[in-house]
């Protein structure tokens, strides 16, 4: 993604969720419960997009690093190398929950393809 998408998705999120809320919260006169739910939602939301920057990165550029090695990162890492074969599905990069609730979720490639190899690639073929 472009550098700018990171602030606007941000934005977008708190104007499409928190905020609303944390002003109809402040009407009601809970002033600090209204800074509180802004401020934690803006960090929720800024240290979900940084996740996902530095996974994704690493996904793309893996090296022999730890975080290669956890079983978490083959998993999502999985997830990934199938929703760049089959574009429609697997969007969620850090939480396939997403992906399940949505009905994008695809486990295994639809049909055998020349798929990448390497100590944190799982295979994910059909
Ligand atoms: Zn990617």
């Amino acid at each position: 993604m472009a550098w700018w998408n990171g602030p606007v998705i941000i934005i977008v999120g708190m104007l499409l969720g928190p905020l609303p809320i944390a002003i109809w919260v402040y009407e009601f006169g809970y002033q600090t419960e209204a800074i509180l739910l802004c401020t934690v939602s803006f960090l929720t939301f800024s240290c979900y997009f940084a996740l996902y920057e530095y996974l994704h990165w690493r996904m793309h550029a893996p090296r022999d690093g730890w975080l290669e090695g956890t079983w978490v990162f083959k998993k999502l890492n999985a997830h990934h190398i199938l929703h760049h074969r089959h574009m429609g599905s697997n969007f969620n990069t850090v939480v396939p929950l997403a992906d399940w609730v949505l009905g994008t979720l695809l486990v295994r490639a639809k049909r055998p393809f020349m798929q990448v190899r390497g100590t944190s690639i799982p295979d994910v073929q059909p």
